[in-house]
Formats: C-alpha cells, structure tokens, sequence
C-alpha cells in the first residue's frame, strides 16, 4: 500500500511558518492498494489538495472510498473543498459510524446548509453513495478493512487496512481508557511496561497488532495530559507504549495539537523515538510525506469484496434502548439523565446496588451505568450478583462501571467483578454518550448475528 499524508493537524487547521515542515492542514490520509483502489482517511482541510491532485489531468482514479473516522469539524471540512465530488462521472463511497439519531448524509449536509456553504449537499454532481457502518469487517477492491469504535467524545470509528500482508492501523481521535500509563509506561530503551490494566485498552492493543504502520493520535505530551483528560486525545508518549505492546513495525505520530509548531515537534518525535527503543520506528506524520508499506513478513491474505458492516436499521433499536443508571449522588444520576434523555433512550435510575438488582432483574435493561462506591451493596457486589444470575439476559447485560477511583487495583477489580467498561470521573457528558452508544451497538450487533 501507498500512503501519502495530506493533513496531519489535529482540530483546528494551522497554517504559517511554525509549522511548514508538519503541515497545518486538518486530517487526511491517501491509501492506494496494489489493485489501485483508492481509499481517503478523513476529509479534513488537507483534501483540497488530494482533490485537485486527483482532477489534474492525466491523475489517476478519480474515484474511490472515503473512510470517515467520525463527524468532527476537522475530519469532514473538507469535503465541501474536495474537487471530485464536482465532477460528473465520478463514484465516491462515504463510510463514517452511524449510531442513533442524525444519519451520515444529513450530519454532512450540515455543514453545507445556506448559513456556513453556498453549495449543497444536493448540488454535487459526482454520484455519492453514504454507508453508515459499525464494527466488523468488510472488502474495498483487495483491502481488508476492520472497523473498531475508539474512545473519543463522539461516535469514533478506526480502521485497520490489510492487502499484500501489509497492514495500516488509522486510529486517530482516541484516547486511552485507563488513567494509569503514566505509572507504568517504559522510558528509555527499557522493555515495554504492560501497557494496561484496562480490557479496553487491551483490545485497542490488539486491533493495531502486528501493523507495519500505525497512524495514531499523538495530540499531548504526558506532561500536558493531566489538563486534558477526557478530551478524547492519547499523549505520544502513550502512543508509542501501544504501538510497542502491538508489536507494530513503525508509528507515525498524528493529529498534532494545534500549539505544536515544528519545533516542539521535532523534540516530540525526539521524545518518542527514546522511549520506543530499539524495535519501533517512530516518526511524526508530515504533510506530503509518502511512504510504501510493504508486508512485514505475514502471507498475503486473500479476500474478496464484501458487504460493509452497516449499521442498517440499527438505529431505532438503539434509540429504543433501556439503560439503568446507578449511583448514590443525585447529582451524578441528574447529570446522566440529562446526558441521554435527548437521545431518546428508556432511562431507569436507582440510587444504591441493591435497588439496581431489583430493578434490573424486573426491567432487563440493555445497559447498566454503574457507580462503583455505594452504600451497602457497591458496584462491585451488583456486578458479581448480575453475572451470576440464573437469567443469561442479566449475565450478558454490558456494565459500565463509573467511578472517582484514580487507583488502579480498582480497574482491575471492576473487570474481575465481570464488568465491560470502566470510566474514571471527571468525565465529559460527550464522553459518556458515545461509551452508551458503543456499547448498545455492540451488544445489538452480537444479538442481531445469534440464532
Ligand atoms: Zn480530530
Ligand atoms: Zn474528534
């Protein structure tokens, strides 16, 4: 596969003379398969450049798939910009997460009503089919692409892209679930640390396994991280302890902070590769750079096209969701309540372990929000009880468990006790939301492909 980098800024496109060598255009990455499929990560301000690259004359394809990771300004400010999509002619494949409420098309068309846009939506004349996809796992031409959702204050989608036995991990806007690296992260030319006491963090692990590259939100570094938690973005430092514990071959820092001019960059990426020892690559993605990525010694997987993971009629069953929220602070039961009430979720709420039990086993809800310090019986004990419980609806119910808890014995006890998720206050309402709807997505695709 053929990358080429045509914006690496993270949310807000920086341009001038701090940050030539990096570039100042928001994120877009190019992908061209041996096959010449075409494929776009992201359609932030960098793709006015891919766009008018693509309709010079004698370019090459001028159609091709468009890999959405989600619907923030800086992922899709460029599409209105993206030249092919005012050529008859050609085809263009959207992919972005679709999850409850507002559809791929409309979110788009968002940004092109008459206030922000002279064009719309409707007067593009290229033919622009939208897939709102979740997770699993689909053909483009002779690429393999796996979605997975990511954590990140609004419904975020990676993509990890597979031919020739190469493999390219883009995981941008995502940030570590657990609040414990920085304890435990290897510096220097050490071995890695275990990377996480976190079962989400593990699969994230996982999912960049083996890559030969992997393009990851690097936006903080860990001193800055501490201001900046649940802001949905992964220090660098934390990027290169994933990418070590994937075992992945080279890393290209990505969505630099916008207050990062080349300088700072430079003694980043200086950081990184120190603390990547001898056995990753580390480098910061830069505007125009290219790169082959070849296969790191895995045999060539053949697949075929297939159906993308859509998220189909998904949608109203997701809406019609009924989730338990359980904590002992009204405060905290109020704020959630005002979180998802909009979304049009069944809310249920109780305000100790033991009520949670009654009202689960009476309601079967398809999600529990759980405080994991109560009076009498705690998360923990609710948790135990749940798993154990001779109703397999309440054994399989997805738990996120929510605490204060900084320790991180906690973490591991919460996913001994049999929960799914933990999220660590203070947290962002955004944050919450998008957890709930990874998770009933999740759950309802597992039900969804049962007999
Ligand atoms: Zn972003
Ligand atoms: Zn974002």
């Amino acid at each position: 596969m053929r990358i080429r980098f045509w914006g690496t800024r993270g949310s807000l496109a920086k341009p001038g003379p701090a940050t030539v060598r990096y570039g100042g255009n928001t994120s877009c990455v190019e992908v061209r398969g041996a096959d010449s499929t075409l494929i776009v990560l992201d359609c932030g301000t960098g793709a006015h450049d891919l766009g008018q690259s693509l309709q010079a004359p004698g370019g090459h394809s001028r159609s091709g798939h468009l890999l959405i990771t989600h619907t923030h300004w800086d992922h899709i400010q460029g599409f209105p910009f993206f030249a092919p999509l005012f050529a008859s002619g050609n085809v263009w494949d959207v992919y972005a997460p679709e999850g409850v409420g507002q559809r791929l098309e409309a979110t788009l068309a968002g940004q092109m009503e008459y206030s922000y846009f002279p064009v719309t939506l409707g007067q593009l004349v290229a033919t622009i089919r939208y897939h709102g996809l979740v997770e699993g796992v689909f053909g483009l031409g002779q690429v393999r692409v796996t979605t997975r959702y990511l954590n990140h204050p609004g419904l975020t989608l990676g993509y990890r892209l597979e031919a020739g036995g190469a493999t390219v991990v883009y995981a941008t806007d995502h940030e570590p679930h657990s609040r414990h690296h920085g304890e435990t992260g290897g510096t220097g030319g050490r071995a890695a640390q275990p990377v996480s006491v976190h079962a989400e963090d593990q699969r994230h692990v996982e999912f960049l396994a083996g890559a030969d590259l992997v393009i990851h939100d690097a936006q903080y570094t860990l001193a800055e991280y501490p201001a900046k938690m649940s802001w949905g973005h992964t220090p660098a430092e934390l990027a290169v302890d994933f990418a070590r514990a994937a075992g992945a071959r080279r890393l290209a820092l990505f969505h630099h902070d916008p207050l990062r001019d080349d300088d700072a960059m430079d003694r980043l990426v200086e950081t990184c590769r120190r603390r990547g020892g001898g056995t990753l690559d580390v480098f910061g993605a830069a505007e125009g750079m290219v790169m082959d990525v070849g296969p790191g010694g895995a045999a060539p997987r053949v697949t075929g096209p297939s159906e993308a993971p859509a998220a189909g009629g998904r949608g109203a069953a997701e809406a019609a969701a009924t989730i338990l929220l359980v904590d002992d602070d009204r405060d905290i039961v109020d704020l959630l309540v005002s979180t998802l009430q909009p979304e049009g979720f069944a809310l249920l709420t109780a305000c100790d372990g033991e009520e949670a039990l009654r009202i689960a086993r009476a309601q079967r809800p398809d999600l529990i929000l759980l405080d994991l310090n109560m009076p009498r019986l705690d998360g923990l004990g609710v948790c135990r009880a749940l798993r154990g419980d001779p109703d397999p609806r309440l054994r399989e119910v997805p738990v996120v468990l929510i605490t204060a808890s900084t320790d991180s014995s906690a973490t591991v006890a919460g996913f001994a006790a049999g929960a799914t998720d933990f999220v660590t206050k203070p947290f962002k309402p955004t944050h919450i939301r998008s957890r709930v709807h990874t998770w009933l997505l999740r759950t309802l695709r597992e039900s969804a492909g049962s007999p």
